[in-house]
This record gives structure tokens, sequence and C-alpha cells, in this order.
């Protein structure tokens, strides 16, 4: 498509509005209104493709910013980005995300076209186990719930009692009338369940699988007490894909939607923001008061996202990038998504 100078202009100063602000680029970039002039022309034109198609671009937090700001219609974490494709009424849903969250779009949306930009796009957690390691569990402990955490494929979903996001997943364990709860895929969070559960004075057993988040599991509590001696008055964010130990360490965990309520409600001199960098680029621009001191890590699945990929998918999608689930299968997972909006307060 061609774009007349002052449409391009019109559009590089829209982008500058937002991405002026971000500091914690993934690629070092410096928003200026000549790098957003570089990149008007393909956010106009998925704009453009967007309304000519009817489709809506879902923008998970940690994808890079030019994506969240200038072409996202809803960006925020998976939990509220299902809610936004279940309410769709768009032909064509693009989740500028990974694929595990492209896949829950297409269960809570069988009738849309769900298309993910780069079928690469995996992730360490989701891809740890299979619906055939959950059914050898299940076989293993037939007393237990099997809860599965949203960073699952649709495959583990259609095996598992419920679903629950890092925001609601206390409230719901604690709700459940089982004792013994198996908990797939992420371990790390699991050790997180555990204490919170016991803090509140609620007796679980909690079995995990061994998957990890590549991202949070990186961080460590060295890392907390060097920027504490270095930062006076600095607040710790952190997520529960985290250890224990930094949890524990940290003063506030949450999921990435309630880190962000966190910090815009607290006065603080710094913040050090233990998860991926694109929420930090997120609050530089929506809270740009705020002082980040780094320390974030870069998701190289979220990475794999891009304008150009956006573009093309929109223009004519290839068929490794529109998602496709076996109905049955889709039905057994969304009674599994299901059940968590029953179960969440
Ligand atoms: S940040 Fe971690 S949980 Fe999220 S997509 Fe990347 S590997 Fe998966």
């Amino acid at each position: 498509m061609m774009f007349t100078d002052s449409a391009i202009e019109a559009e590089a100063e829209r982008l500058l509005g937002s991405l002026m602000h971000v500091e914690c680029d993934p690629k070092g970039r410096k928003w200026n209104l000549d790098t957003c002039r570089e990149i008007a022309p393909l956010t106009l034109e998925i704009n453009q493709l967007k309304k000519e198609k009817n489709a809506v671009i879902l923008t998970h937090s940690y994808v890079e910013p030019e994506i969240v700001y200038g072409v996202g219609d809803f960006k925020g974490d998976s939990y509220f980005l299902s809610l936004k494709a279940q309410e769709s009424r768009a032909d064509i849903i693009l989740f500028a995300g990974v694929v595990f969250m492209a896949e829950t779009a297409k269960i809570l949306s069988p009738e849309a076209t769900v298309i993910v930009p780069d079928r690469g796009s995996g992730c360490s957690l989701a891809d740890s186990i299979t619906g055939a390691d959950v059914r050898l569990m299940k076989s293993l402990y037939p007393d237990a719930a099997v809860v599965c955490y949203i960073n699952s494929t649709a495959e583990v979903k259609a095996e598992c009692d419920v679903c629950v996001t890092s925001g609601n997943v206390y409230d719901i364990v604690a709700s459940l009338p089982q004792q013994r709860i198996v908990f797939v895929p992420d371990r790390l969070m699991a050790d997180n369940i555990r204490n919170e559960l016991r803090q509140r004075g609620v007796n679980k057993e909690i079995i995990s699988s061994d998957g990890t988040c590549m991202v949070h599991e990186e961080f460590d509590v060295e890392q907390i007490k060097q920027a504490r001696a270095q930062f006076p008055g600095l607040k710790v964010v952190s997520h529960p894909e985290c250890t224990e130990e930094v949890a524990q360490a940290s003063d506030f965990v949450g999921s990435t939607g309630a880190m962000m309520k966190y910090v815009k409600a607290t006065p603080a001199p710094y913040f050090l923001m233990l998860t991926e960098c694109g929420l930090v680029g997120r609050l530089e621009v929506e809270d740009p008061e705020k002082s980040f001191i780094g320390g974030c890590r870069l998701c190289p699945y979220m990475k794999l996202n891009s304008l150009e990929k956006i573009r093309d998918a929109l223009r004519a999608p290839r068929p490794g990038q529109i998602v496709t689930l076996d109905e049955n299968l889709r039905q057994s997972a969304a009674r599994c998504i299901d059940r968590m909006f029953e179960l969440t307060p």
C-alpha cells in the first residue's frame, strides 16, 4: 500500500506520543520522529488491513513496544486477552504473543480465524509437558484435582479439570474440594502456591510437573540484595513464575496485570521489575514518572513477533499461521477454561 507523506508524518507523530517514553527497548532503539517515520508505513498498512478484514490484534505485554502501541487493539496478560478473545466479534483474531495464547483464543472464539505471526513462538513452560504426560499423572493420582496454568497447550488443557492464571491461582486452588492437587506445568509456581496456601492456613498437597519459564527462573536473590544496597527505597516486583526465594524477597508478587497496578499505585524512588522487559516498556509509556533500574530479561519467543510478520499474516496467512484445533479437544479445553471463569472470585 502507498501512503501520502502527510499520512506518514501524522502516523509517526502518533507513534512518537507513546514510544518516546520507551527506554527499555529490546533492540536498544531510541525512539524519535525519524525512527517512528521508518515504521509508520507498516503500522498504517496493518491498521488499514484490520479494517478491511474485520480483524483485531491482541498484544501481550511482552511483545515489542511498536507492536503494542502501533497496531494492538488490546494489550495485557494472557487472562485479560482471553476475555477479549471471548468477547470478540471479529472475523480474524491475530495474537501477537506465543502459540499457546493463540490456541486459547481459538478455544474461546471457535468461529474466528485465529492467526499467530510466527509458528515458532513456543514457550518453555507450555512445551514442557504433553497431554499424555498429564494422563500419566492422573493415573498415578486418581483422587487429585488436575489444575493447569494458562501457560499450557490446548492438548494439556483438554486433560485438566480447571485452568488458572497467575492472578487467580491461589483463590481457585484453595477453593477446590480435593486435598491433593496435580499442578502443571510450572514447578516454581507450584512452590509459590504451597507457600501462599500455607500462609492462608489452607492444607493442600501440591504435586507438580517439572516445567519452568526460562525468563523468570533466571532471577536470583543476590540480584535483589545488590539492587537494594545500591538503590535505597527500591521496590522489588516479581512474578510467581520466579523461584520461591525470589518471591519471598520481593515487595510484591503478582501477574503482569497486578504488577502494573502495583507500580502505578506505589510511590517509590525506584523499581526492580523481575519479569520480561516488555512490561517495563509498557510501564515507561503508561507511568513515565516512575524509575526502573533495569534487571529485566527478554523472552526469545515473544520477540519472534514483528510488524513485518503481522502485516504478511494479515495480507495472506500461510497455513501454519492459522490455528486449528480438533473440535472434541477444543470443547474439552473450553470446559477447563470455563471452570476457571466460574471459580474466579
Ligand atoms: S516469558 Fe516464559 S512463560 Fe512467557 S512465553 Fe516466554 S518462556 Fe513462556
